[in-house]
């Protein structure tokens, strides 16, 4: 039998709230139940506050933060915004000066 998406998530759910649940020496009531197709996680109220908090601190590694030029989320590896095409940050401002100052060869005198 194959190892769906839902079952790696809800064996993620069962292993947080036990690391969370050890710290509890009187379990309380599970306050909360999250649905993964066909499985349910019961949560008690401390595994809900973890899991809470833990979501919210999360980070996407592809997250560079906001272009300076439009607030686009979305910068590339080289800070490049993919929305508006600018390179942000000190970075950007360098990158923008220099290419300001750039004079092609083909256009200096005795080329
Ligand atoms: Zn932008």
């Amino acid at each position: 039998m194959a190892f769906s998406a839902g079952d790696e998530v809800v064996l993620a759910l069962r292993e947080f709230a036990a690391r969370i649940d050890a710290y509890d020496p009187l379990p309380g009531p599970a306050v909360a139940e999250i649905h993964v197709g066909e499985q349910a996680v019961a949560l008690r109220a401390p595994v809900v506050q973890a899991l809470t908090e833990a979501l919210r601190a999360y980070q996407d590694p592809r997250d560079r933060g906001t272009c300076d030029h439009c607030g686009g989320p979305r910068l590339d590896d080289n800070f490049v915004c993919a929305d508006c095409g600018q390179p942000s940050g000190v970075f950007g401002q360098l990158l923008r000066e220099r290419a300001a100052r750039f004079e092609s060869p083909d256009a200096l005198p005795g080329a």
